[in-house]
């Protein structure tokens, strides 16, 4: 083992002890930014390296035989239940701990116990609770939603009416895993007053353990069920327990289920008994096989935890300062107009610093500079660039999440049916926000990580300029006629794979439904049925389809390898073979379409080693007549509000899918420069994924482009007096996806970084716009690269 330095004491050694100590121990945070502890914790390399070896030195066997290496599982895993019940000082006279596979199974456990009560029993739980302790609540006979502290406190010093007969539990977090806020541990005794011994608490731990030490020295102050994550304290192994009251070990005598190690005596032949067993609560508790490995690892853990960050209080003192610092640094900051940039979600007055109400999170949204609410996706597109881990949405709090962004029941219901597709990106409903952004911090947190946030913050979010930066109207409202022309035209026949550019001059069709041939095909999930998407798989953007009218296939092909398949462009190849297709329930987006798939096996197998994940080819199912097609783009669309005067079902997409997507070069070029300026690499048109991209005249002197004109725009007719027209639906919402480069499928930061920071409007960030034909106008349905673009500029209000 490495030497072995004590963490110092005072907070600033420790902080920088903290800094150095994590180069080695921690390699995986050496470029991100990880502030979510409150989900999970990394572990350290110490931790994995002294696992490793006890693994190898040792044989294990299962518990409850004779064996040696059965016995050794045995010792083991019973010496690790009493140095956890030590970590927590629980005198394991009083207090027995019971493995679970996480927290959640905790809660479950004491919920079955209360479930088969004489009467079934009366639920209570706080506001701020986590959704594992909140679905207790349909075990229950009756159940009620302390909205308060205040509430809980009226409820404790009562003889409640509620408390006539049965049996009570009362749960709540000893923290919130929302934002942070620590709850009154006395409460604990306080339900054990002599009137009230059919009352019980549940206490979830699994937040404030992770980095503060509870102690239960005091066992007539301790809650009778303590539910504990061991993964957020140590990162791993992935482990829960749950500490019980002995006095409290009648309650789960009523259990009815029994598995293997939970019984002595089994008799199913002819009678039907058993005996289950009658020794410690674990016993009876651990139902089958333990995680023998896991608990094992727990030894490891404990010992280097203790190394790696001294005393529990000092991590509780550590991670106390750097909520502090971030609290602070928070609500320090304003744009320039002197409003404020956080919204912070506390209750009342801040309390960071005092460590024994508020623990290391804090949970917060964004505002722009008029006050407006920005998108957390946004800010999660951001992150995720920047590598930067946090939370956002409702961060498994129901309760707290609506009460301190003061949802109403019915927003929430509403908000639910408005749905969230392709990630939630209407986060922002009715003027309120959704969900909060919740950093939370650990052991292995330091000031540097903090003030990396700040900046992260301070760069993207903060508005520095007095003046509007860029105004939406900048273009003199009048016919900006054949400036620009069609400069090239690109389809994308297998949604979410390369492009696939259409031949220079070539007339092409346009429909209602977009391109002729784009997006025709999609690879879909062969587990879940969901068509596979670039954002989460960049490799697709290697895949790239071929159309071959001439062979009359669309054959697939990945560079790096000589193979490829092919598929007959033939809408129905079924009169040609029957088994060509097997139909199945698939979703594009999260919407329910009836797709196609392909079932050949070497289709299959093609894509699944191209892409890295089980999956196959499947084909839209077909238009039936040109503006009726189920295609994706037409499959689960609202309908657009028309400003051309038209009222036709407009096949537009709530995501970055739209009939057609046109971008502008000269805005591009814009963009690039300002990429260029701050020493970034410019973007190459293909990662806008555009069908159409118009261009300017080459002729024009330099400095007269018309960069951004088309936000002014509301239609143009390509290709003169006889060509169709074409409505402009919106700008099209930008994500993380336009940094995949679609040559290597690499990431990049750019350019979505620039485009966040110059092309953000109400909280979105736009490039390009989505484009529809009109239908009824114009008689020619073809249009090709060269083609010369008349714009109609939007009339004013
Ligand atoms: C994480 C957490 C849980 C759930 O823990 P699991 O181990 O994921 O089951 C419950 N309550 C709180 C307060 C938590 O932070």
């Amino acid at each position: 083992m490495a030497n072995i330095c004590e963490p110092p004491d005072d907070l600033e050694a420790y902080d920088s002890y903290v800094e150095q100590m994590r180069k080695d121990e921690y390699p995986m945070l050496k470029d991100a930014l990880y502030l979510d502890h409150a989900g999970t914790t990394p572990y350290s390399k110490r931790l994995m390296d002294r696992f490793h070896t006890d693994m190898m030195a040792n044989l294990f066997g299962n518990p409850h035989s004779a064996s040696p290496s059965s016995q050794r599982s045995t010792l083991e895993i019973e010496n690790v239940r009493m140095q956890l019940l030590h970590l927590f000082k629980a005198d394991p006279e009083h207090f027995d701990l019971v493995f679970t596979s996480n927290a959640t199974a905790a809660i479950k456990l004491v919920m079955e116990a209360f479930r088969e009560q004489e009467g079934g029993f009366w639920y209570g739980y706080h506001v701020d609770s986590h959704t594992s302790v909140v679905g207790v609540r349909e075990c229950a006979e009756q159940h009620r939603c302390f909205e308060s502290d205040e509430e809980v406190e009226v409820w404790l010093d009562n003889e409640s009416e509620e408390a006539a007969n049965g049996t009570f539990l009362l749960a709540y977090p000893a923290q919130s895993n929302m934002n942070g806020r620590r709850l009154p541990l006395e409460w604990c005794k306080r339900v054990r007053g002599p009137r009230q011994r059919r009352a019980y608490i549940l206490l979830d731990a699994a937040a404030h353990a992770s980095t503060t030490p509870l102690d239960l020295s005091d066992a007539a102050a301790a809650a009778d069920f303590t539910a504990l994550s061991l993964t957020k304290i140590f990162g791993f192994p992935d482990l829960g327990a749950l500490i019980v009251r002995k006095d409290t070990a009648h309650l789960f005598q009523k259990r009815r289920y029994f598995g293997g190690g939970t019984v002595d005596m089994v008799v199913c032949v002819k009678e039907q008994w058993h005996a289950k067993k009658s020794g410690p609560l674990h016993e009876q508790l651990e139902d089958g096989t333990l995680p023998i490995h896991s608990i094992v690892a727990l030894r490891s853990a404990l010992q280097t935890h203790r190394e790696l960050f001294g005393a529990l209080d000092q991590v509780s003192r550590h991670t106390a300062a750097l909520a502090k610092q971030l609290y602070t640094g928070l609500v320090s900051l304003r744009h320039a107009n002197d409003t404020h940039v956080c919204a912070i979600y506390t209750s009342g007055e801040s309390s960071y610093g005092d460590s024994t109400i508020q623990g290391p999170i804090v949970a917060f949204t964004l505002r722009d500079r008029r006050g407006n609410w920005v998108s957390n996706t946004e800010v999660e597109k951001l992150a995720s660039i920047k590598d930067v881990h946090l939370r956002t949405g409702g961060v498994c709090n129901p309760g707290g999440v609506a009460q301190m962004l003061d949802l109403a029941p019915w927003e929430m219901r509403e908000n639910f049916s408005a749905g969230h597709r392709c990630g939630g990106e209407n986060d922002i409903l009715n003027g309120k926000p959704t969900g909060v952004i919740r950093v939370s911090l650990g052991a292995m947190s330091t000031r540097s990580d903090v003030a990396h946030f700040l900046a992260f913050v301070d760069e993207f979010f903060v508005d520095k300029t007095l003046h509007s930066p860029q105004s939406m109207c900048l273009s003199p409202l009048r016919s900006l006629s054949q400036r620009f022309h069609v400069e090239s035209l690109t389809v994308f026949p297998v949604k979410s794979c390369a492009r696939w550019q259409i031949p220079h001059g070539v007339p092409w069709e346009i429909r209602g439904e977009g391109l002729a041939w784009d997006r025709e095909w999609c690879i879909v999930h062969q587990g879940t049925g969901k068509a596979l998407s670039q954002k989460q798989h960049p490799r697709m953007a290697l895949i790239r389809p071929d159309l071959d009218f001439k062979a009359g296939v669309l054959r697939i092909s990945m560079p790096g390898t000589s193979e490829q398949i092919a598929v007959p462009l033939s809408a129905d190849p079924t009169p040609f073979d029957e088994d060509a297709f097997s139909q199945r329930d698939a979703t594009v987006c999260g919407d329910p379409i009836s797709a196609r798939l392909y079932t050949s096996l070497a289709i299959a197998n093609f894509l699944s080693s191209a892409i890295g994940v089980t999956c196959t080819l499947a084909r839209f199912p077909f238009a039936s007549g040109n503006f009726s097609s189920t295609r994706h783009s037409k499959a689960h669309l609202p309908q657009a509000k028309s400003t051309l005067g038209t009222t036709t079902h407009r096949p537009i997409l709530l995501s970055n899918e739209s009939p057609i997507l046109t971008i502008s070069r000269s805005s591009l070029n814009r963009l690039n420069e300002q990429i260029k300026s701050q020493g970034g690499r410019a973007a190459h048109p293909s990662v806008f994924r555009a069908n159409i991209v118009l261009a300017e005249s080459s002729l024009l002197p330099p400095g007269h482009e018309q960069p951004w004109a088309e936000d002014e725009w509301e239609g143009m007719r390509i290709g003169g007096d006889d060509g169709p027209v074409l409505e402009f639906l919106g700008g099209c919402r930008r994500c993380q996806m336009v940094c995949i480069d679609q040559v290597s499928g690499e990431k990049n930061q750019e350019p979505f970084l620039t485009l966040a920071k110059t092309r953000r409007f109400g909280g979105r960030v736009l490039f390009g716009v989505h484009t529809a034909l009109v239908a009824e106008k114009g008689g020619r349905r073809m249009i090709r690269s060269g083609d010369v673009v008349e714009t109609v500029a939007r009339s004013n209000e």
